[in-house]
């Protein structure tokens, strides 16, 4: 049984839930290896609603055991929360849910350090975080003032608390903040502890024994490749590696046992937040895309940039990840343009030309996208079932995105429901 990583192939949002789910199926373990509770989805199973940002979506799959990973950067609170919620929806989650000692916790203090900092930069320097501490607990863990998951059951837990409470306190109170309540924290915190602890583990061991018995993993990032710390158009980016990297990484699974890396591309390209995006449309054609696509956030309803899809991304992310797998997504969205351009390229005014994704973000505002053009195919396709069935323009489309990054054709989505994912090897 395969070992399959699976991560986003562009800014996120690449509808990563729906391909998880295909692949949950052939798995026994799924691991979260990276990312907070920012991210997440919403999954209908059975005529239920269930909302997830930190437990894999596996958790709703009988008999399957979810493991958030240490490079996850969780909110103890928020992850109760989610815990308690399956529980009352009838959803088992005792030795189902596992986190790992390792894993950093995202703190109060860090939340109001994140929503204070960024309170206090001024337009246009503005990062876009979403303000739940992520980037705090992240700068925590390598500042080495991090607080982890296995602290919850140490004899000190408390006394950490209110210590990291009142250094907080002093930078907050810096800035003109308002500061905590170190013996609330105290109190919230001592409860929490009794709560979670029992699912605390060595999930490193867990991990790499399951793998050894013979069981199949699956390593879910969070986000999108061009968001990655080291690898996105930084500073625009998210505080960890949700590139495959990242599931060796934030799992202590070794890079030996992964068989197989799958990407979740989207046949168009969004972004939320500020940073680059460099085939974004202010048009129609970028209206109609949001609004075929649903692009708008799913906890904040903030409309999601969108623009054409971009072979540069796909190239550079394909490079970095090894995908042997394409999971395409929401061709469906396409189905009524007249002309659909791609773009191969990006060129400054003075002839140079990009093929990959360059670092330097100045460099970026000097390039234009060089696009070639697509006829559409002017029907709807969400209905069909075997990809040779699809109008052969949308075949056309999907192939020559295949022949641009070099990654062969896993799975295509063509429209939200569980039915309309085509299975091509995956
Ligand atoms: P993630 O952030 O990458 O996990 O994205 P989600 O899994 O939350 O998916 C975002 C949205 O896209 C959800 O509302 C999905 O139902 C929807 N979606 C996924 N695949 C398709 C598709 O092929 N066509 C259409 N029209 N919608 C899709």
């Amino acid at each position: 049984m395969p070992n399959t990583v699976l991560v986003g192939a562009q800014w996120g949002d690449e509808g990563k839930g729906k391909v998880i789910d295909v692949l949950t199926a052939q798995a026994d373990v799924i691991v979260r290896f990276q990312g907070g509770s920012n991210a997440g989805h919403t999954v209908v199973a059975e005529g239920k609603k269930y909302v997830l940002h930190l437990i894999p979506s596996g958790i709703l799959h009988e008999g399957k055991i979810c493991v958030i990973g240490n490079g996850v950067v969780m909110d103890p609170f928020d992850l109760l929360h989610e815990i308690e919620t399956l529980q009352g929806q009838g959803i088992a989650t005792e030795g189902r849910i596992l986190i790992s000692d390792r894993t950093h916790m995202v703190m109060r203090w860090h939340r109001a350090l994140d929503q204070a900092d960024e309170a206090r930069r001024p337009e246009g320097k503005k990062i876009g975080t979403t303000g739940r501490g992520i980037g705090p607990a992240y700068a925590a863990k390598v500042g080495r003032t991090g607080m982890r998951a296995g602290d919850l059951l140490k004899p000190d837990f408390l006394t950490l608390v209110r210590d990291q409470t009142e250094a907080a306190n002093e930078r907050l109170a810096a800035w003109g903040a308002p500061t905590l309540d170190a013996e609330e924290m105290v109190r919230i915190y001592g409860d929490l502890a009794k709560r979670l602890g029992p699912y605390v583990a060595d999930t490193v061991r867990y991990v790499n024994e399951a793998d050894r018995a013979g069981k199949s993993l699956l390593l879910e990032g969070a986000q999108g490749t061009m968001l990655d710390i080291d690898f996105g158009t930084y500073p625009f980016v998210t505080s960890s590696n949700p590139t495959a990297g990242g599931a060796c990484t934030g799992s202590g699974l070794s890079p030996r046992r992964i068989d197989r890396v799958v990407g979740v591309l989207k046949c168009y390209t969004t972004r939320v937040g500020a940073g680059p995006f460099p085939t974004e449309l202010d048009d129609a054609d970028g209206e109609m895309l949001r609004q075929r696509g649903g692009e708008f956030g799913a906890t904040t309803g903030r409309p999601r940039r969108c623009g054409w899809f971009d072979a540069v991304v796909a190239r550079y992310s394909a490079m970095i990840n090894g995908f042997d797998f394409w999971a395409m997504t929401k061709l469906d969205v396409l189905d009524e343009l007249k002309t659909i351009k791609i773009c191969v390229a990006y060129e400054r005014d003075d002839g140079v030309r990009y093929e990959t994704f360059p670092a330097d973000l100045d460099v970026l505002k000097l390039c234009h996208p060089v696009y070639e053009e697509m006829p559409g195919w002017m029907e709807p396709t969400s209905q069909v079932t075997r990809y040779e069935d699809l109008p052969l323009k949308a075949r056309a489309y999907v192939e020559r995105l295949v022949e641009l990054t070099g990654v062969r054709l896993g799975i295509l989505s063509v429209g939200p429901a569980r039915e309309t994912t085509l299975r091509l090897g995956l």
